[in-house]
């Protein structure tokens, strides 16, 4: 096939980069120009073994054929259909197919197109629910430091990251509260899988109750596992006391899966995984494989139910884009789960997470770090800050990577890697030691 045809010299001046140094990086660009299965290829043409699935969302690996052809169909057949009182059959299908692999009573779908507007969805469900059950008082929305839930003004407001949130601080939403986050290094560093110390941490919640009244609470917004501030596991027996605290209180629980869904942890979702099943679940990423963009909300029967029956006549939820269950989308997600069922990945993750976690944890040694975390096929490798400089040193260790033909992903001082799910032994053996050799070649 002929490369994508290009100005020559390609301009990198017209394109604001989301969530990136702009100016360092078009002195200095890294660009990828195709892609397949485990691997990238850069405009220089050298191989890239990808060690984030993208951003934590090609888990079936990357230009999957499958997929791609049902894509190619549907852009062939219809293109598009409007969203509002109208439909079409892929959108109410990929939503039925979606409730398959959901938790049970977590049955009725609403898509967007991005994680962020899933989670800007749910809120606002929430509020709705709340409304039609005749408890409009029950408005604020509680999230978690250490969380990232997008960047819509919901997501930021009940987000605990303080950089994203501080060039808006005066507009975000004002009825928001959080609870701490998790991470201990004093008590949970090197810990494989779930740390043992924490779970009173959801306690906190009771807290908020005992201060605001539980008549005031509409719900609780956590990641399972916290992916973008650097894989944050919850502690056992953490997310069930919040589901309890939340069950003891009438406040509903959400889940934002936008990453630990589709496979990550080795099931479905993470709710899976953990055994919680929450009131509502965000998700996006490994929802199509990332070839088409959307995102959803899968929300219990009885949240759909009261916001629809609530209604006189009409329109029942005054939310939804143009996009909402796109056609492409749609098709491309219907292909996506076909081909996870097809090649059993979610259980192929499953089987691998023991390879996975011991290649992780022998980083140990390496100079400079503080922790590692692992669960699923996630690993996360903390290194000490450079005083005065947080984040240089592990954005060094990426960017040694990338020469070296690997891709991974820094947050902060911490080096994140979750690969798609078609990883191989030699793939693990190559991203750890090409990360080891980055980590002890840094100072
Ligand atoms: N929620 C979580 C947990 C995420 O990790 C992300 C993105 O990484 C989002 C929401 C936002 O998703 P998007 O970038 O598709 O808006």
């Amino acid at each position: 096939m002929p490369p994508a045809p290009t100005q020559n010299p390609l301009s990198l001046d017209e394109h604001w980069m989301p969530f990136t140094a702009n100016l360092a990086f078009k002195r200095a660009p890294r660009l990828l120009v195709s892609a397949k299965d485990m691997h990238y290829t850069d405009a220089d043409g050298r191989r890239v073994l990808d060690g984030t699935a993208g951003l934590w969302c090609v888990n079936a690996g990357h230009c999957r054929e499958p997929i791609l052809a049902a894509i190619r169909e549907q852009a062939g057949r219809m293109d598009f259909a409007p969203s509002f009182q109208m439909g079409h059959p892929g959108a109410f299908e990929f939503a039925r197919q979606l409730t398959t692999i959901l938790p049970a009573g977590l049955d009725r779908v609403f898509f967007g197109n991005s994680g962020s507007e899933a989670v800007d969805s749910a809120l606002k469900i929430a509020l709705a629910y709340w409304q039609a059950n005749g408890q409009p008082s029950r408005h604020l929305l509680v999230g978690r430091a250490r969380a990232y839930h997008g960047v819509g003004f919901g997501g930021i407001s009940v987000g605990g990251i303080p950089t994203n949130a501080k060039q808006f601080a005066p507009q975000l939403l004002p009825h928001v509260a959080h609870l701490p986050h998790t991470h201990s290094l004093e008590h949970n560093a090197f810990r494989r899988g779930q740390p043992t110390w924490g779970a009173h941490l959801a306690d906190a919640l009771d807290d908020l109750v005992a201060e605001h009244g539980a008549a005031t609470i509409a719900a609780v917004i956590v990641e399972p596992v916290a992916g973008s501030t650097g894989g944050l596991v919850p502690p056992v027996g953490y997310l069930e006391r919040l589901r309890a605290i939340c069950d003891r209180h009438g406040i509903l629980l959400i889940f934002d899966e936008v990453i630990t869904g589709f496979g990550r942890l080795g099931t479905p979702f993470a709710a899976n995984f953990f055994g919680v099943t929450p009131d509502m679940i965000t998700m996006a990423k490994g929802l199509t494989n990332a070839t088409v963009p959307m995102g959803a909300v899968a929300v219990r029967r009885s949240i759909y139910d009261a916001v629809v029956n609530a209604s006189e006549s009409g329109i029942e939820l005054f939310h939804g884009y143009t996009y909402s269950g796109h056609p492409l989308a749609a098709a491309a997600g219907l292909a996506t789960l076909r081909l996870y069922q097809d090649e059993q990945l979610f259980t192929r993750a499953a089987s691998l997470a023991g390879y996975w976690e011991d290649a992780a944890h022998a980083l140990r040694t390496c100079p400079h770090v503080i922790d590692i975390r692992t669960i699923g096929l996630i690993a996360c490798i903390e290194l000490e800050p450079r005083p005065e400089a947080t984040g240089a040193r592990a954005f060094e260790v990426f960017r040694r990577c990338f020469e070296a033909g690997v891709l991974v992903r820094v947050t902060g001082d911490t080096v994140a890697v979750s690969p798609p799910l078609i990883v191989e032994h030699a793939h693990i053996d190559q991203l750890f030691d090409t990360v080891a050799t980055a980590i002890r070649a840094v100072a």
